[in-house]
């Protein structure tokens, strides 16, 4: 996995530097030094949530006398640390069946409400401290999607927006159509993303903020995200608000002709 993951970013490394006829030497030392970064990040992504869930693993045995709110306090924390070890490697596998070319789109006409339902219940205990304001038009055309490419996408949004917006603030999901495409938005109310960090914010392993590497995450999600949704033959984009600070990430799906004969919705 981390050769292939290498791999690629020194290919992409390679095709910049291809005018320059880099020396063959400096390109396997810039190899390296990307494989070595990968695994820092890697590990580092690891063990954070392993280390929790093995010294909350050694309270429970070793400490008598807990009281049932320390038990299930500890329980809680083992339970949601080896989630979050769940969402990191089904990222990496997600990375690496996109970069193989193994993501094939199962498509089929769909409502993307729906999604967005199923969606916020997966993610409703990573929202559990935001308010969610959902604003879906209720004469959505279908759009062609891959159910649980597009599922995964919303998720990977919503946790970032639950991650890098403060609790309590709210978060929106809306979706409306101009008849072509349907957009989907989703919106924060955190410090939203630095101007010249946009360009870079879909690329793998890019994290915005120093800080952000104390916060579980790997830097794919976005990278997934783009993956997922051009491999639907939609476009995802990103700004800052204008309204207010945060972020907003746009996803513009096409309508496609055929929709199936609506009796009365
Ligand atoms: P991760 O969250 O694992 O770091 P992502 O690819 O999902 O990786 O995001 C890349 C980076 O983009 C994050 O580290 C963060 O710096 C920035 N980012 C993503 N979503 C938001 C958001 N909603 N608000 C502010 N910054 C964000």
């Amino acid at each position: 996995l981390l050769d292939a993951l290498t791999d690629q970013a020194a290919l992409a490394i390679e095709r910049v530097n291809l005018a320059e006829d880099v020396d063959r030497a400096e390109r396997a030392a810039e190899k390296d030094r990307l494989r070595s970064a990968l695994l820092t990040s890697i590990s580092h992504d690891l063990r954070t949530p392993l280390a929790s869930i093995l010294g909350a693993a050694a309270s429970l045995r070793t400490l008598s006398g807990l009281s049932a709110t320390d038990r299930e306090e500890l329980l809680s924390t083992i339970q949601e640390e080896s989630e979050r070890l769940n969402r990191f490697i089904a990222n990496l596998l997600d990375m690496t069946r996109l970069e193989s070319g193994a993501i094939a789109p199962n498509m089929s006409l769909l409502y993307i409400g729906e999604i967005v339902a199923s969606a916020l219940r997966r993610a409703e205990k990573i929202l559990a401290g935001h308010r969610i304001e959902r604003r879906i038009a209720a004469d959505l055309p279908m759009v062609k999607l891959d159910a649980v490419l597009f599922e995964q996408v919303l998720f990977n949004l919503l946790d970032n927006a639950s991650k890098y917006a403060p609790p309590n603030s709210t978060i929106r999901i809306q979706s409306w159509s101009d008849g072509t495409a349907v957009h989907l938005q989703v919106l924060d109310e955190g410090d939203g993303i630095p101007k010249e960090d946009l360009p870079r914010i879909f690329d793998k392993f890019y994290r915005v903020r120093k800080s952000d590497s104390q916060r579980a995450g790997t830097g794919l999600g976005l990278a997934i995200c783009r993956g997922f949704v051009e491999a639907m033959g939609g476009l995802i984009e990103v700004a800052n608000r204008s309204d207010r600070s945060g972020a907003v990430f746009t996803i513009t799906l096409p309508v496609p002709a055929e929709q199936p004969e609506t009796e009365a919705a």
